[in-house]
């Protein structure tokens, strides 16, 4: 029969066996922002695309190719491309800066970018993220930055290359992006369609730019560190001093801008080696003026996302332990009505006790539940029949060596025999 429905292109389901280890991915993240003050919030999917025009940047690729956006009603909304807008919305919203400073959040969130689809990258992704809202200090960049790489430790991910930049700010910036403009001018003809394009408007994206010919003629280009202001300087120096005092390797890649308009001064990613071409597992850094432009009063922040897909990816690649699938404790067959009413009574009293047990719900045959038994791993079993319940005993199996011992009829003597035997396993 012909597949009638295929999931689209770029999107994909995340089935058992699978999802469990997103469960301990995300269960790790928020622990380890919770360690550092940052508490979890959950925002709306669709927001007005309005929202991610003035945030994201009206000349980005994101915005202007990749963004899911509809009409509805008298409303242009977009799915959500990246969860830092949408936050920020949500803090001002409810006024979350007239409380305690910094104002420290995270979340976990899918997010959808209509791109090209390659290897760990989806057009429905999924992102764990936290942002930072209210402190100008370059302890907050450290702490930013601490907890992506606390994450990363934590799960076992140690071979990823932590990467600095600073992009200036607006006193500095119009600088260095005429200094950029003198200096691309003089090549436009060596320079792809694309950046052609953006010389005018976002002359810092040409660092960045895939490329080769673009590549090697940002290797030439003027350096953005040159022509810094005092403050922007200092909170780059800053932000090193701290970087190497918590004992976190850097490099300093002036080439990072990140692709999105509302970054300032400090940009970071992780890059990982580990799944062929080099690729970015967390990016983020400091937008200092966004608060302000999304309406909110002029608030310093910053933060990052880390791409989960990637991220699992990696963990798989390089051998990362992950936590073990529980197994099945107990299957309890049963032959006849009766029968299987009673497993089922005795399975519901065992689960409430926090055990794993399965029992026949196919009214198969004895044979066939034994199969089943031993494809699903269960460490025990035991069958009830008539004889079974006239007796009130059965007798429970070992299935790893078929070791036998009778028990009575209820769910305390098989909790207390079960348990007995996961403490000192034979
Ligand atoms: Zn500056
Ligand atoms: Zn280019």
């Amino acid at each position: 029969m012909a597949l009638r429905y295929k999931s689209l292109q770029g999107t994909r389901d995340i089935l058992p066996g699978q999802s469990e280890k997103w469960r301990y991915v995300t269960r790790v993240a928020l622990e380890t922002a919770a360690a550092c003050g940052f508490g979890e919030i959950r925002i709306p999917t669709i927001e007005r695309t309005e929202l991610f025009n003035r945030s994201v940047g009206e000349t980005t690729d994101v915005v202007q190719k990749e963004m899911y956006s509809f009409v509805k009603g008298d409303e242009h909304i977009s799915l959500r491309p990246e969860g830092t807008a949408g936050t920020v919305r949500a803090v001002i919203e409810n006024n979350l800066l007239e409380g305690p400073h910094p104002v420290k959040l995270c979340y976990i969130l899918s997010c959808f970018r209509h791109d090209r689809p390659q290897a760990g990258r989806y057009r429905e992704f999924h992102q764990f993220g936290i942002e930072c809202l209210g402190s100008a200090s370059p302890t907050a960049d450290a702490e930013v930055i601490g907890v992506a790489w606390g994450l990363l430790n934590r799960l076992g991910v140690k071979n990823l290359c932590l990467e600095i930049n600073s992009i200036g700010c607006p006193d500095c910036r119009p600088c260095y992006n005429e200094a950029l403009k003198a200096y691309y001018e003089g090549h436009r003809e060596r320079l792809c369609k694309t950046c052609n394009e953006r010389l005018e408007k976002n002359p810092l994206r040409l660092l960045d730019c895939k490329e080769e010919a673009c590549r090697a003629l940002a290797e030439t280009a003027p350096r953005i560190t040159e022509y810094l202001c005092n403050d922007c300087g200092e909170h780059f120096k800053g932000l090193k001093t701290r970087l190497s005092a918590m004992g976190l390797a850097f490099s300093v890649n002036p080439f990072i801008v990140r692709g999105l308009d509302y970054y300032t001064k400090t940009v970071f990613e992780f890059i990982s080696a580990d799944i062929g071409a080099q690729a970015t597992v967390c990016g983020g850094g400091r937008y200092d003026g966004l608060v302000g432009e999304l309406g909110g009063p002029s608030t310093p922040a910053l933060g990052f996302g880390l791409g989960l897909d990637r991220l699992i990816l990696v963990m798989e690649a390089i051998g990362c332990p992950f936590p073990e699938l529980p197994s099945c404790d107990l299957y309890i067959g049963s032959m006849g009505e009766e029968a299987n009413v009673k497993a089922l009574t005795l399975a519901t009293g065992l689960r409430r006790e926090g055990l794993f047990v399965l029992c026949d719900t196919e009214s198969r045959s004895v044979k066939a539940q034994m199969r089943y038994a031993d494809k699903m791993g269960a460490a025990y079993s035991c069958i009830l029949g008539t004889q079974e319940l006239f007796d009130g005993k059965a007798r429970i199996k070992r299935m790893s060596d078929g070791g036998q011992t009778e028990l009575k009829l209820d769910c305390e003597a098989f909790r207390a025999y079960l348990c007995g035997e996961k403490e000192n396993p034979a």
